[in-house]
């Protein structure tokens, strides 16, 4: 989609910190990291949030958990544990309309969320 950031980012129009790359999903580093290692797993195809998913998505889905598994591994998070969150609409504070996967870690975490 031309006016979305993260297809920007996929188009390579906008610069990411990129982690890792594979045929259709790219995980980067997040600006504003709200952990010790914060990174963004998404699908190089636009799809709006996980509200908006299809069947035909399916497949998809699993290969971004599999990205964001290796992420983890790569960045040092498989001993201590990490936390993958997606945020959806309003309620939810998405502030950017494509499907990402939060991958968080390096520190304790809390739960619930705010
Ligand atoms: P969400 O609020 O769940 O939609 O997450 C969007 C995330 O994208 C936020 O954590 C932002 O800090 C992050 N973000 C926004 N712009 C960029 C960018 N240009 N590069 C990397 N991360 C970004
Ligand atoms: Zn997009």
């Amino acid at each position: 989609m031309d006016d979305c950031l993260f297809c920007k980012i996929v188009k390579g129009d906008i610069p990411s910190n990129k982690v890792l790359e594979t045929e259709d999903a790219l995980a980067f580093h997040d600006i504003r990291p709200q952990a010790p290692v914060h990174v963004l797993v998404i699908p190089k195809k636009h799809i709006a949030s996980a509200l908006t998913l299809e069947e035909d998505d399916v497949e998809l889905v699993g290969r971004l958990h599999l990205v964001a598994k290796q992420v983890a591994k790569d960045l040092g998070l498989d001993e201590q544990g990490y936390r993958m969150v997606t945020n959806i609409g309003w309620y939810g504070q998405q502030t950017v309309p494509h499907l990402h996967y939060h991958v968080l870690g390096g520190r304790q975490l809390s739960w619930p969320p705010g």
